[in-house]
């Protein structure tokens, strides 16, 4: 009896594994074919100077959204771009997209732009950043890449070649959810990040974790110190916002001074802003 009970819950399993792996390839072939589709957008989440309340760009976000799915969060199919490869075409589609529509805001307004650590392993990175530019017309100035800590550990040397070269260009470099990796600091050394932004993790235990607050500032005074300028990422409240002011953050991006918006929506904000 509790050897057919165990036969049962085995097959049990192995059924729901294969339905796990059958909805992954479906995911997989959709994902394929959603550039073609016309399923992507980007949205603009902006970011502004705490002190004098300043629009200074937007980091743009990318979306998917299927008729027959609804809209697929990118914490679902990055990953599985970055396993599958997809990520070359639809990181170079995203590159793109933020330069041209970026092209159409005031100077100097900037757009940030996530790249995946896997976008690094590619030898076309740099001339498909270039490209992305001088087909928009945008200033390399007006340019900010988000790199996580996950870009820098495997093949250090060659990633940080391609730093060196994409903000000699005069691009802007970021390190993004900064503070949730290994190494942090060792980074911070090795390479003249523009801005640091804290990760939402921190912020959003701002309140009740006096570690956090102490995280925050000391961060911040890395940051000055190294001549990197910070961001807090993921305020929500007023005494969020207070908080990361008083600790010498300098810029602040969240659901409290803005959700992502789609490009018109962006533009809108611009014009009444600048
Ligand atoms: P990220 O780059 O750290 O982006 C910030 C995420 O936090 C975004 O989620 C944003 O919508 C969300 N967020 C902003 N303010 C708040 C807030 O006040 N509260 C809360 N709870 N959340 C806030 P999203 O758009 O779902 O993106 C998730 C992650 O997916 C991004 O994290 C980034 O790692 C990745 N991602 C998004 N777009 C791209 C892309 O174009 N390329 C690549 N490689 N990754 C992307
Ligand atoms: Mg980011
Ligand atoms: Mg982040
Ligand atoms: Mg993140």
């Amino acid at each position: 009896k509790a050897k057919s009970a165990g036969r049962g819950t085995f097959r049990f399993f192995t059924d729901a594994m294969d339905r796990e792996i059958q909805e992954r390839r479906a995911l997989e072939i959709d994902l394929r074919r959603a550039i073609i589709m016309q399923e992507m957008s980007l949205v603009y989440q902006p970011q502004f100077e705490i002190d004098g309340n300043k629009l200074v760009g937007f980091e743009s976000l990318v979306r998917w959204s299927t008729p027959e799915r609804g809209s697929v969060s990118p914490a679902q199919f990055i990953p599985l771009a970055e396993e599958t490869g997809i990520i070359d075409q639809l990181g170079e589609w995203v590159l793109r997209t933020a330069c041209k529509e970026a092209a159409g805001w005031p100077e100097p307004l900037t757009v940030s732009v996530n790249l995946s650590p896997v976008q690094f392993k590619s030898p076309k990175l740099v001339s498909i950043i270039v490209g992305a530019l001088s087909s928009a017309g945008l200033p390399p100035s007006r340019l900010d890449l988000e790199i996580t800590e996950g870009a820098l550990i495997e093949n250090t040397e060659a990633v940080l070649l391609m730093l060196n070269q994409i903000k000699a260009m005069g691009i802007k470099v970021s390190i993004d959810d900064f503070g949730t990796g290994y190494s942090s600091l060792s980074y911070l050394q090795k390479f003249p990040f523009d801005k640091i932004k804290i990760d939402q993790s921190f912020i959003r235990s701002l309140e009740t974790n006096a570690d956090s607050a102490a995280i925050v500032r000391a961060v911040t005074a890395l940051g000055k110190s190294l001549g990197m300028m910070t961001i807090a990422e993921g305020v929500e409240t007023e005494s969020q916002l207070e908080l990361i002011a008083r600790d010498g953050c300098a810029q602040v991006q969240g659901y409290l001074t803005g959700r992502p918006l789609a490009a018109d929506a962006a533009s809108e904000l611009i014009s009444t802003r600048t």
